[in-house]
């Protein structure tokens, strides 16, 4: 059997088979097998679950068995000629699948039981994101799809919970494009809700019509506002087309069903595109890739989970209107060492200027340090509400990796509350970039020119380099500047200028590259690539990076968030290459006193979410020479790394950035203020010459 259009294949057919149907029928063939054996994965993970559940003091996480699998994988994978990567992702959802189903059984639920008569609510039809998410969520919940009802409002859906018609409500609480849905914390805040358990959900977009039409030929799209604005970039190249809004994603699709018109198309889910008999004309259509909602569960009920889960604590509150009320609250949860994941605030309307604080835990209700984190919060604030206590859910699951630190044992009973926040910091990296070293107990100075200029400045600034005992050379070939006027690099001269000048000093050599069609060249000559502020979020660019085997360099962009460099990061790695030194260089402030604000808090919040190597450019943040030295001296204070510097043999003269670049005596002074701050913080400078 066929399951595609003959026309597609290009290729002839002389005898009148088709080519592609053995090899078609052989991997049909395979995917039986893949699916058999996933099945009896999950027996075997199922008898697991039994063993644990007999037994309460057995933790249910084992990070260095999973560290174990996660390696073995890896190994055979490359061994057989498989990318590490795609096949993490593969057991990362084996594993997430496996952890979701034992953890139902912990809950003491019969699968079946129960749920064939239990109604759950959510807003919207049939095909919404919401009645998806229900699903996945009471697959872990009970391993049964529950029966689902929509309701036109989040309001509609807590009143039918209230009457009796629904046992359960689903309500999307935030998202990651769209942020905080006031309306449901508002619910949260005045109904007598509970929250019993969460899910995330991935939104993902697709365009769908009556018949496969191409997209150029569609005159009007339907969507819900949110969805519309979530797909922009898609939109507006689409010149003859017309927005309209819908109630609801799958409404949208629903009204397209049943109407005439075969040049209009709605934004929705796959699965409702599905449901209404509607042609998928385009996929993944939003402009940020990761659109994920977290869901509340609530019922009228409070539930108690398992005490070997991972769990939240959600609650509101409102303060006096003394100062520091509120920060005196959450310096309870900090000084008992309890992780605050979310605060949210929203006015009351009937009071104007007092506030509903909603704040979300790590950590069980019923442990004793947060039930007495709890209480005292409680004696600072005029009226203070559970809202649940319920598990803590991902996206998918986390994998240890060589690189996570063995999690801390699990106190009898269970490990319930949260770690302090010094557990959870990733372990740092090391990364070698030619003889250099990056890493947790190395100071590594980058120093050089803005530009590579001539073949004698760029000498003559190595020279420098290497005499103030800096570890690499910088200097840029490919030139963004910000006025087409200005000097825009020698380009390829540069770069083998640069190169040239690092063989004849024995310095690794980092510069700029500006579009992917050179990453290639770039890196046959330079030791680190370096993405530059104004390309943080070039995404070509990005993926490019990810494809070689050379260290990047990734400038925060100068109105990014540190999430958003992160996530810039995550670009890089997707492709394969984990080789990324993050580099805070000054973001766009109101302040005009110096070229940019460099934020160096950036240093540690980065190193608390990330394993990577974290250096400071003061160049380029202080755009005053005189500034410079300061701030670099402050970055090594406060946690970095490393530096990279600007530095020129006669800075007057620079073609690029003059103002800001340091002299050689600059820089034999700032590599001497350095040691005693280097030796209080028990870092060494990087050295040379260790591969
Ligand atoms: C540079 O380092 O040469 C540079 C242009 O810096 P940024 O991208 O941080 O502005
Ligand atoms: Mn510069």
């Amino acid at each position: 059997m066929k399951d595609s259009d003959p026309l597609e294949d290009p290729r002839p057919q002389i005898d009148g088979s088709d080519p592609l149907e053995d090899p078609r029928l052989q991997i049909d063939g395979i995917d039986q097998a893949l699916i058999d054996l996933i099945a009896q994965r999950m027996n075997a993970v199922r008898s697991i679950a039994e063993i644990k559940d007999a037994d309460p003091h057995q933790p249910l996480r084992d990070e260095s068995r999973e560290r174990q699998v996660h390696q073995t994988w890896r190994r055979r994978g490359a061994a057989a000629g498989l990318s590490s990567y795609f096949l993490g992702r593969i057991l990362r959802e084996i594993v997430h699948y496996s952890r979701r189903d034992q953890e139902r059984r912990l809950r003491g639920l019969d699968p079946a039981a129960g749920v064939g008569d239990k109604v759950v609510g959510f807003q919207g039809i049939v095909g919404a994101h919401s009645q998806l998410a229900v699903a996945k969520l009471y697959t872990s919940r009970c391993g049964v799809t529950p029966r689902s009802r929509g309701y036109a409002g989040f309001e509609e859906v807590v009143e039918a919970l209230e009457r009796g018609e629904i046992d359960a409500g689903l309500l999307p609480i935030e998202n990651t494009t769209a942020g905080s849905i006031n309306e449901v914390y508002t619910l949260l805040g005045k109904r007598r809700l509970h929250i019993v358990d969460e899910e995330y959900w991935e939104v993902r977009h697709v365009l769908a019509a009556k018949h496969a039409i191409p997209v150029d030929e569609l005159r009007v799209i339907r969507s819900h506002p949110v969805a519309l604005r979530q797909c922009g970039h898609f939109l507006s190249r689409l010149r003859e087309v017309e927005v309209e809004h819908a109630f609801d994603t799958a409404g949208a699709a629903r009204e397209i069903a049943s109407g005439d018109s075969l040049t209009t198309a709605a934004i929705c889910s796959e699965e409702a595109a599905r449901e209404y008999g509607l042609e998928v004309l385009a996929r993944d259509l939003a402009d940020q890739p990761d659109n994920i909602t977290r869901f509340v569960l609530v019922r009228l009920q409070a539930e108690s989970p398992d005490p070997r889960l991972r769990c939240r604590t959600s609650m509101v509150l409102t303060t006096d209107h003394r100062q520091g009320s509120l920060a005196r609250c959450l310096d309870i949860f900090s000084e008992r060492r309890i992780n605050l994941c979310k605060l949210e605030s929203r006015p009351q309307p009937e009071t104007p200027w007092q506030y509903l604080f909603y704040l979300d835990i790590e950590g069980r209700l019923a442990h004793p340090q947060v039930a007495a984190a709890i209480e005292e919060v409680r004696s600072h604030c005029n009226s203070l509400r559970i809202l649940g206590c319920y598990p803590m859910r991902n996206l998918v699951e986390a994998l240890p990796t060589e690189e996570t630190e063995p999690a801390a044992e699990a106190p009898a009973g269970g490990k319930v509350v949260a770690e302090p926040a010094a557990a959870a910091r990733p372990h740092p990296r090391r990364i070698a970039v030619g003889t250099a070293l990056f890493g947790p107990d190395q100071f590594t100075v980058i120093a050089g020119p803005c530009a590579v200029e001539s073949r004698s400045q760029i000498l003559q600034g190595a020279e420098m380099v290497r005499a103030a005992g800096a570890t690499l050379l910088r200097g840029g070939a490919f030139k963004p500047r910000s006025s087409p006027y200005s000097f825009q690099g020698l380009g390829f001269e540069g770069l083998e200028l640069l190169h040239q000048a690092g063989r004849a000093y024995e310095l690794p050599i980092v510069t700029e590259v500006l579009r992917p069609e050179d990453v290639a060249a770039v890196a046959a000559k330079a030791d680190m690539l370096q993405v530059g502020a104004r390309n943080m979020q070039n995404f070509a660019l990005l993926q490019e990076l990810g494809r070689i085997d050379r260290p990047v360099l990734l400038k925060r962009g100068m109105s990014a968030t540190l999430d958003e460099m992160l996530l810039a990061a995550e670009y890089i790695m997707a492709g394969g290459n984990h080789e990324i030194i993050l580099c805070e260089r000054g973001i766009r402030t109101f302040e005009p006193a110096t070229r940019a604000t460099l934020d160096l808090s950036a240093v540690p919040v980065l190193k608390e979410r990330s394993p990577l190597p974290v250096i400071v450019d003061p160049s380029h943040a202080a755009g005053r020479r005189e500034l410079v030295i300061p701030l670099a001296l402050a970055a090594a204070a406060a946690g970095a790394d490393g530096l990279i510097v600007e530095c020129h043999p006669d800075p007057a003269a620079a073609r690029c950035d003059k103002e800001q670049a340091l002299t050689g005596e600059d820089l034999q002074r700032l590599m001497r203020a350095l040691v005693p701050i280097l030796e209080g913080a028990g870092k060494r400078p990087g050295q040379r010459g260790v591969a």
